[in-house]
C-alpha cells in the first residue's frame, strides 16, 4: 500500500507484543508459524505468552504447511467497512498441524463451500498494510 492511499476503515490498527510479533513477521515473510511449547510441545494459536497445558512461559515455534480443511464459516454482510469486500466470507479452518485458524475466504464461491473441504492458507495486504491470513482454494485443485 502507497503512502497516499487513504484507509477509510473502523478496523483497529494490530497490537504487536513480544508474544505475537513472531507471527506477523513471519507472515510478512509468507510463512505461518505456530507457537509451540518448549516444555510439553503442544501447539497454541492465537499466540500467547503461556501454555494453557502447562503454564511453561517457554516456547518455540513451527512452520505450518498451510493445508487445512474446512470446519465452519460464516458470511457477513453488515455492518460494512471500507477495508473488506462484501458478501464476507469468513472461514475457521483445522489446520494440518491440528490447531485452528479464523480468516476470511477468497476465490471460493459461497455455495461451494462445505465442511470439510480442502483449503490452503494464503496472505494478503489487510487494512492498515499488515499481512494477515487469508483462505483460498489449494495451489494444484482444479477450478
Ligand atoms: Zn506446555
Amino acid at each position: 500500500m502507497n503512502e497516499e492511499t487513504v484507509v477509510r476503515t473502523a478496523v483497529p490498527r494490530l497490537v504487536v507484543t513480544q508474544d505475537n510479533e513472531f507471527w506477523f513477521r513471519a507472515a510478512r515473510e509468507g510463512r505461518l508459524e505456530i507457537q509451540r511449547c518448549a516444555d510439553c510441545h503442544v501447539l497454541r494459536h492465537p499466540p500467547a505468552p503461556v501454555c494453557p497445558e502447562c503454564r511453561s512461559f517457554d516456547w518455540d515455534t513451527v512452520e505450518s504447511s498451510r493445508r487445512c480443511t474446512l470446519h465452519s464459516y460464516t458470511v457477513l454482510h453488515y455492518p460494512r467497512d471500507d477495508a473488506f469486500d462484501y458478501p464476507l466470507t469468513v472461514g475457521l479452518v483445522d489446520l494440518e498441524e491440528g490447531i485452528r485458524l479464523v480468516a476470511d475466504i477468497a476465490g471460493v464461491d459461497r455455495d461451494e463451500l462445505e465442511f470439510g473441504m480442502e483449503l490452503e492458507v494464503g496472505f494478503t495486504e489487510h487494512a492498515h498494510g499488515e499481512i494477515l491470513p487469508q483462505l483460498r482454494r489449494p495451489r494444484g485443485s482444479r477450478s
